[in-house]
């Protein structure tokens, strides 16, 4: 099958690879969508470490083909998306409600003689998250897959494995921000357009959108921004103006020091500042401790949309098929699997929200 394999940094090349399985509690999926997510393209760019040769790609969509012995709740037909968040079900995260943190992810192809569900010429292949989505097929462990109801197009769906889930998660169940707030959304790319459309879902009253492209807080406002703050040195400023000393939530979308720092200035007294965005593993947020004291500020992060996807992920789908959710405007274009290496480069230009591959 055609995938696209990073092997060295900086670009993906297509090569025709190996898939093993599906084997015990495994599912093979006929991947229709792949979405190109942020945290990819740092691995591409070696900003987070990766084992190569590699296949990348995190957000799919797809059917199944084929499932292996000891597979429940699935079959060949099924509509799935997959998420990074495997689950093992018995550990004390996943008991406690948690499954998103499980200490015990299962899924490690440990049980192949190369070590890798994906070869080329006998050679291992690693499979990012044990998914590697920017390839035809894919092989993965059924506690890394949810099914999909009906009336989901594919390129829609694939997005909720993993931007759709963040941003809307980081809104609703790590910050669970209560009706009538006001909210910040520092990047508004494909993370941060869901973190709006979450904070609105949420019944936040004022959500203001800050970015550096007009065109992406114009899209913003699609979502559910009430403000659009075009990011600069005057930004903070105008937030705190529009709000009258700042916001009761500010979310960080970008992953850096500088909006992290920004962001953090545009919380109120008695705020919280929630990081999501993906930052390089070597940026600090430097802050005097007073900050934390006299005005009672709260920093949190979150993962995965810190719930459990395998519940998390169809709540989101009736929202979508109510209309209250927006997928589909967030597919910038379709492209397909030869085009990748443009597709990131786009994102990398900041022009595009998402690209997704279709096959
Ligand atoms: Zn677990
Ligand atoms: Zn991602």
């Amino acid at each position: 099958m055609k995938a696209a394999v990073l092997r060295q940094l900086g670009r993906l090349d297509i090569e025709d690879i190996d898939l093993d399985g599906p084997r015990e509690g495994e599912l093979r999926i006929r991947v229709l969508a792949s979405g190109l997510c942020h945290s990819d393209y740092h691995m591409i760019q070696g900003d987070l470490p990766t084992t190569l040769p590699a296949v990348l790609g995190h957000e799919a969509a797809g059917v199944i083909e084929a499932v292996g012995s000891e597979v429940s709740g699935f079959a060949p037909g099924d509509m799935v998306i997959t998420c990074f968040s495997a689950f093992c079900g018995h550990c004390h995260e996943c008991q406690d409600g948690n499954s998103h943190r499980c200490e015990d992810k299962p899924g490690k192809p440990t049980n192949r003689a190369a070590g890798s569900r994906l070869t080329r010429g006998g050679e291992a292949i690693y499979q990012l998250g044990n998914l590697g989505g920017f390839a035809e097929e894919m092989v993965v462990h059924q506690r890394s897959a949810v099914k999909m109801p009906e009336g989901m197009p594919p390129t829609s769906a694939a997005l909720m494995g993993c931007g759709v889930l963040t941003g809307t998660g980081a809104v609703l169940n790590a910050a669970r921000v209560e009706p009538g707030s006001t909210v910040a959304v520092v990047g508004c790319g494909g993370v941060g357009l869901n973190a709006v459309q979450g904070a609105r879902i949420a019944g936040a009253t004022r959500i203001i959108a800050v970015d550096k492209s007009a065109e992406k807080l114009e899209l913003a406002r699609t979502f559910g921004a009430t403000d659009a703050v075009l990011a600069g040195p005057d930004a903070v400023g105008e937030v705190l103006e529009l709000t009258r000393g700042g916001v009761n939530y500010a979310f960080e979308v970008v992953g850096s020091e500088a909006t992290a720092h920004d962001a953090l200035a545009m919380v109120r007294t008695g705020g919280t500042l929630v990081l999501v965005g993906v930052a390089p593993m070597d940026a600090r947020l430097s802050v005097p401790i007073s900050t934390f004291l006299m005005s009672e500020k709260k920093v949190i992060g979150t993962l995965m949309g810190s719930a459990p996807f395998q519940t998390f992920l169809p709540k989101l789908a009736a929202h979508y098929l109510n209309g209250n959710l927006l997928l589909d405007e967030l597919v910038s274009q379709q492209i397909p699997l030869e085009a990748i290496n443009e597709g990131y480069a786009q994102m990398a230009e900041g022009k595009v929200a998402r690209s997704v591959i279709t096959f």
